[in-house]
């Protein structure tokens, strides 16, 4: 396997993808270490994760460089990720222990009734690239604290960050038998689902987790599936500064160059401040300097993916054909790398793939709506369901909006943010299952009722 810096489409390393053969080796490790790791203390477990936490604080430098060599992210963005990642881990070291502890319930008559909460065993994480960090603490580490071992494949496009979360697990005192990452793409992913583990947690696209699902129905194990969106976000005529909308919209839109799985995709604008807001929109946008994502100054760097130039290229054409007017950017920079300008199309409507598809990447579409109506219609008229978003000065206007909005996740007067305390789950086809909050920490438990006759 190769690994592309996609800034400079130089080679950064090659690798072996792991064999069928490997993989079940690993397995069997796992399998053997997650029995004595169920039985090591809670806190035992909670003081290693901690011990991650910190090795990750003081190899951050290191880490962003590795992170942004293979997915080009800006390096401000990488170590942004890495800190975000400890302030995650925090939330479970802290808040672990309190719901995965015995809890008495009820006494009836001479019977005490306890609920205890057992791992599920090993659990298969199969991550994607956008937050490798970010991401995958959400799943291996409560996954770990609860006393599961975990067999953890990182996208192939950030396998060298996956090898560096293992490094520093194992250095943190995880076991190597508790913690192993599998190298690979899609093959060496296939070969987790062949596998009699105990629960599959997945991120990435719908397509994936679709297939993931189905291939894994017979086992009868928790499947949880994080997935792709078409993230809608609505700006009410009331909004208190049309400007700093406009750049807070901006930056939903294009932070990690709009590969985000909640970045935000579809722009409805109340008809009274449309075309203003398009033009702030376009002048905020314009303000993002795409280059070099070892430069500080750099906003944008390079798509993860070369390939998804032509999917870019595609969505705009297919929405200029339907009437959209592309306000600013529209191309890829450059020959070299996979570079391309942040676009923004006014006019749109839901005929164009670009309302319909997932993008993920730098290119947003706005569409005049008449009223609230209109826009609850328009943001539930789509196959995804992870967050939506509205901007308005009058609050209880916003709530009652996203109350009849199908989605995992509501902003108001925010957008693009993911909290260690919140459920994230996806509805429709943005997933099934949750992570984060204390659903996220039950995720990777098996409830066990106990009920214990007292003896006179
Ligand atoms: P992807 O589906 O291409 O790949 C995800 C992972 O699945 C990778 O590790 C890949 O190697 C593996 N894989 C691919 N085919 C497989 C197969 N047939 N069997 C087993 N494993 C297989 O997605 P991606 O491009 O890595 O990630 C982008 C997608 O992830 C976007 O849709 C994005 O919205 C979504 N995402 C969602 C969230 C969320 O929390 N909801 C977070 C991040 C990303």
């Amino acid at each position: 396997m190769q690994i592309i810096n996609p800034a400079t489409d130089k080679l950064i390393k090659s690798i072996d993808e792991d064999t069928e053969k490997v993989v079940q080796t690993k397995y069997q490790l796992l399998r053997e270490g997650q029995l004595k790791w169920k039985d090591t203390d809670i806190f035992d477990r909670i003081a290693a994760v901690k011990k991650f936490s910190e090795l990750l604080r003081e190899n951050v430098d290191s880490l962003a460089e590795i992170l942004t060599a293979e997915m080009g992210k800006p390096l401000s963005q990488s170590r942004d990720e890495i800190k975000g990642a400890c302030k995650k881990i925090k939330f479970f070291t802290l808040e672990s222990e309190r719901y995965l502890s015995g809890k008495n319930v009820n006494v009836d008559g001479n019977t005490h009734e306890r609920i205890v909460y057992d791992p599920l065993g090993i659990i298969g994480n199969i991550s994607a690239w956008n937050f490798p960090y970010l991401v995958g603490v959400g799943v291996f580490i409560p996954a770990l604290i609860a006393g599961n071992a975990v067999l953890y494949k990182p996208s192939e496009h950030t396998t060298l960050t996956g090898l560096e979360i293992e490094k520093y697990l194992t250095l943190a005192g995880v076991p190597n038998d508790v913690f192993q990452t599998v190298v690979g793409g899609a093959n060496a992913g296939r070969y987790l689902l062949d596998l009699p583990l105990d629960g599959y947690f997945f991120t990435g696209s719908n397509k994936t987790g679709r297939y993931i699902a189905q291939r894994v129905a017979d086992k009868l194990v928790p499947v949880v599936l994080e997935l792709g969106g078409v993230d809608p976000v609505y700006i009410c005529d009331d909004v208190k500064s049309l400007k700093e909308t406009a750049a807070a919209v901006s930056e939903g839109c294009f932070y990690n160059n709009g590969q985000s799985c909640c970045a935000t995709e579809r722009i409805y604008v109340h008809k009274d401040i449309y075309h203003d807001f398009v033009d702030l929109l376009a002048d905020e946008t314009n303000k993002l300097v795409v280059g070099d994502p070892l430069e500080s100054k750099t906003n944008q760097g390079p798509l993860a993916r070369k390939i998804q130039k032509g999917f870019l290229n595609d969505q705009i054409a297919d929405a200029r054909g339907k009437g959209g007017r592309v306000v600013t950017g529209g191309n890829p920079v450059g020959e070299v790398g996979a570079f391309f300008e942040p676009t923004i199309i006014a006019d749109a409507n839901h005929d164009m793939k670009v309302m319909k598809e997932e993008t993920f990447g730098p290119v947003k579409a706005v569409m005049k709506v008449q009223d609230d109506e209109q826009a609850i219609a328009l943001m539930n008229d789509s196959d995804f369901g992870l967050t939506a978003s509205v901007f308005s000065s009058d609050h209880n206007r916003a709530k009652l909006i996203l109350d009849r909005v199908d989605s995992g996740t509501s902003y108001i007067n925010c957008l693009d943010r993911v909290s260690a305390y919140l459920p994230w789950s996806g509805r429709k086809g943005s997933g099934i299952g949750s992570t984060h909050s204390f659903h996220g920490i039950y995720a990777f438990c098996k409830p066990r009722g106990i009920h214990e006759r007292m003896l006179n």
